[in-house]
């Protein structure tokens, strides 16, 4: 394998350029970022970063001269502008470059409102990059009024953020319920209260008609049903779309995502997808996910098949989400689930949702509950599902379920 081009410096850029590397690859690695700084985490960008208790260089994957040292040209600031998979080339920064193998891990982008909405007034946020946060953390100031326009994740660890810092805030979820996209109504009741006692005034079944504003700058908004709230600023925490521009310009296969084979092979030769871009094989659909477990390992995949190795991605999901002071961990994924029990944790505050399509486990959401999730991960990675009125018998030793 010759020069392996990658599109999109961030956590699946990352892992693919490191995975060619550890994998003997020996020719040329090129990876291209739209972003002014190297590849970095995003997950503390809603939690300790936004805080301010982690400071930006524990953001960054690797230390800048470790691209240098593994002789990965990282081209920071540089958007590929076009592919062109019959040439095999791409364009960027002025130059058309060619590839032996291309690999696009181009993310996700947040949805934003329209300016008809107010999208466009100033103190109107969303939450994506380390930019994104350096604007947007002034505004998290003590005695400040926030509006969250989304009940997700991304909004949710805002508000536990917000709280912390003293700023009022009003979140809107225009579904019935919050988290109604990824878990059941038990641990969306568990994640409302948890806000609720930490003063988070949660609106459901509310949508935003438009945002209110002077002299350019928001300071309020008009909810459906006609509710007026006064606000500071805005963080529109309402999901994010694939990034599929550039493959969708060169022709590749795209719904929903950049749709790629187990094997992480998009529908043109030569050219891999991996991470929040694409949408790949799953319980026989498509699924996209949305998460660092995911961005790595698809990506890692990816890079052992362009050297030649013909592995399949066949992931156990996990994820997590830091709110206050609980640990929501997430082993497995609920799709398709039509039973659910629960289980109460030992001391208050803990608990895990457990998730079954007939007998079989899919995924378990344990809250402030370490061992538990460590469990249930083992129990679905072994192809485990015990009985759900077991698990949900708060006597069950769950390590010993490990052994049946
Ligand atoms: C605030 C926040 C909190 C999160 N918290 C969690 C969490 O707690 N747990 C968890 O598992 N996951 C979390 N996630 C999700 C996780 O961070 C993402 O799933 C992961 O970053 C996806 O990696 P990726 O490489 O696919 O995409 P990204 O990290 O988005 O990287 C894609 C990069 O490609 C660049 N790019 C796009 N187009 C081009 C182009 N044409 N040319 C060059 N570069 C291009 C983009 O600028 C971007 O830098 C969080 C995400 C956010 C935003």
């Amino acid at each position: 394998m010759g020069r392996v081009i990658i599109v999109g410096g961030g956590q699946a850029g990352c892992a693919l350029a490191a995975r060619l590397r550890s994998q003997g690859h020996e020719g040329e690695i090129v990876l291209f970022g739209a972003e002014p700084v190297p590849p970095y985490q995003r997950p503390p960008l809603s939690k300790a970063y936004l805080t301010g208790e982690m400071a930006e260089a524990r953001l960054y994957l690797r230390p800048e001269e470790w691209y240098a040292d593994e002789g990965i040209a990282l081209r920071t600031g540089t958007p590929v502008t076009a592919v062109d998979p019959a040439a095999r080339t791409v364009s960027a920064g002025g130059e058309t470059l060619s590839y032996d193998a291309l690999a696009l891990t181009t993310g996700a982008v947040p949805r934003t409102l329209a300016p008809e909405q107010g999208g466009d007034l100033g103190g109107v946020y969303t939450l994506r990059t380390l930019a994104d946060v350096d604007r947007m953390a002034p505004a998290f100031a003590q005695g400040a009024r926030a509006l969250i326009v989304g009940g997700g994740y991304i909004g949710l660890e805002a508000a536990a953020v917000a709280r912390k810092l003293g700023v009022a805030v009003t979140l809107i979820e225009m579904a019935p319920r919050i988290l109604q996209r990824v878990a059941a109504p038990e641990t969306s009741d568990y994640v409302r209260a948890l806000h609720r006692r930490h003063g988070v005034e949660i609106l459901e079944g509310t949508a935003l008609d438009r945002l209110t504003g002077a002299a350019g700058q928001v300071a309020g908004a008009v909810l459906t049903g006609g509710r007026e709230v006064a606000a500071d600023f805005v963080l529109v925490g309402a999901g994010v779309l694939p990034d599929v521009a550039l493959a969708q310009g060169a022709g590749l296969e795209s719904k929903g995502g950049i749709v790629v084979d187990d094997r992480c092979r998009t529908s043109a030769p030569g050219v891999w997808a991996a991470g929040d871009c694409t949408v790949f094989p799953f319980r026989g659909g498509l699924v996209r996910l949305e998460s660092v477990q995911n961005a790595i390992d698809q990506a890692e995949c990816a890079a052992d098949n362009i050297l030649g190795a013909d592995r399949a991605y066949d992931p156990v999901p996990w994820f997590w989400s830091d709110q206050y002071d609980v640990k929501l961990q997430i082993a497995g994924l609920n799709l398709g689930y039509d039973r659910v029990v629960t289980r109460p944790g030992a001391a208050e505050g803990q608990a895990s949702t457990w998730y079954y399509r007939g007998d079989t486990l899919l995924a378990v959401d344990a809250m402030n509950e370490a061992r538990t999730y460590m469990v249930a991960k083992r129990l679905i990675e072994g192809g485990k599902s015990p009985a759900a009125e077991v698990v949900a018998d708060p006597a069950t030793d769950l390590k010993a379920l490990l052994r049946a």
